[in-house]
């Protein structure tokens, strides 16, 4: 994500203390976003997850991307089940043991403040505190992320793999059988699952 003054001043919060809603802290020649935009951009991808994940599976479609190279394969990718798998993968990497337990009581699970702090035994100051400090690791992750990064959302799922990220390795695939051709059956909701 390439930040520019629009894209902060979007995200940042209009009374914030630290940034003055401008999105931007830090010194002229280092400026970084602001923690008030990391949360946000923390919480949209939240926000998109808990779509993906309530979502009927049966509208889950499949593309056929193409990952470039010469030899023109091309491969079947799942965005939405990309995207709720790095973004539970990419959280459990970068958060710590009690921050992880956090996120997953509170994030995953759907418990509030007062069960997440009888069930980990802290107080609701730290757990805020803790709260706060994952949205803003979070959401600097997802935004930094290479070669996808999960903020913005719609870049993800248009994604097009750039220049710089192709390796020229050609993606092993099967070999084709002799004979009948087995077709590509993605699950489907049948009618008596419904
Ligand atoms: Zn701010």
């Amino acid at each position: 994500m390439q930040w520019t003054p629009e894209s902060l001043l979007a995200l940042a919060y209009e009374k914030c203390k630290n940034c003055h809603g401008t999105g931007l802290r830090g010194w002229r020649n280092n400026p970084q976003p602001c923690r008030c935009v990391l949360r946000n951009v923390f919480r949209a991808c939240y926000r998109r997850f808990v779509y993906c994940v309530t979502q009927d599976r049966a509208i889950s479609k499949v593309n056929l991307a193409s990952p470039g190279g010469r030899d023109g394969r091309r491969l079947y990718e799942r965005p939405v089940e990309d995207y709720i798998a790095d973004f539970l993968l990419v959280s459990r990497r970068y958060l710590d043991e009690l921050e992880y337990r956090i996120f997953r009581f509170h994030f995953l699970l759907g418990a509030d403040w007062r069960l997440c702090c009888r069930r980990l035994k802290i107080e609701k100051g730290p757990f805020f505190h803790a709260v706060y400090r994952i949205q803003q690791r979070l959401g600097r992750v997802f935004s930094e992320l290479r070669p996808f990064a999960l903020y913005p959302v719609q870049d993800y799922f248009n994604r097009r793999i750039p220049e710089a990220g192709r390796t020229g390795k050609v993606i092993p695939m099967p070999a084709r059988t002799q004979g009948r051709v087995t077709p590509v059956r993605p699950p489907l909701k049948t009618k008596d699952a419904a």
